[in-house]
């Protein structure tokens, strides 16, 4: 993989850009809700309407740590882990702890515990307690959505970085390389408790 062109907007502060791969060349875009997410220089025409990528769930090949911001992962699936691994680690220490899935780790609910078992008898009271538990799933999920803004730009304040300027992605890794992945859990952990 190939991202030296891919950079990192400084609107959502999410990846964005061309991501050579083995398989093709990805133009992926910023967060969805980004206000300039198609006003973006190195944006082709005709990617404005972007269809979905065959044997991807969502049209994203990288995504940086949700937790501490400061590693780019694979991404674009269903299935696709939103943390690296120190921090995937931590949050499911830390949900193992409380006793439930309370920092999702990616989007589909079976990632996160909650899945009906389905024998010959399913009882309703069980589809009942997936359904709600399906729905606080959701909720976090959202949040998770929120946090995702807040936490990296507590990095992108840390680096001294130019508020108003993209960056290269390859410079904003290096930017926060050696940033205290703990503290970035800490501050996760807080945002849910609240
Ligand atoms: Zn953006
Ligand atoms: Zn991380």
């Amino acid at each position: 993989m190939n991202y030296e062109d891919a950079k990192v907007c400084s609107s959502c502060l999410e990846i964005y850009g061309f991501i050579y791969l083995k398989s093709g060349i990805f133009y992926q875009k910023c967060n969805s809700k980004c206000p300039v997410r198609d006003l973006k220089e190195t944006m082709p025409i005709t990617e404005k309407e972007q269809a979905k990528w065959e044997g991807y769930d969502y049209n994203q090949v990288l995504t940086l740590c949700y937790c501490c911001g400061a590693e780019q992962l694979r991404s674009g699936s269903r299935w696709s882990v939103w943390f690296c691994e120190t921090c995937r680690k931590r949050v499911l220490e830390f949900n193992q702890e409380i006793g439930i899935s309370l920092i999702p780790i990616g989007r589909h609910s079976l990632m996160n515990g909650i899945g009906l078992e389905l024998g010959p008898v399913v009882s309703k009271i069980k589809i009942k307690e997936t359904f709600d538990d399906l729905r606080q799933l959701g909720a976090r999920i959202d949040r998770m959505d929120q946090w995702k803004k807040i936490g990296k730009s507590h990095n992108w304040l840390s680096t001294g970085l130019d508020p108003e300027q993209d960056i290269s992605l390859i410079k904003y890794l290096c930017s926060v390389k050696g940033f205290s992945k703990e503290d970035a859990f800490l501050r996760l952990r807080e945002f849910f408790l609240r």
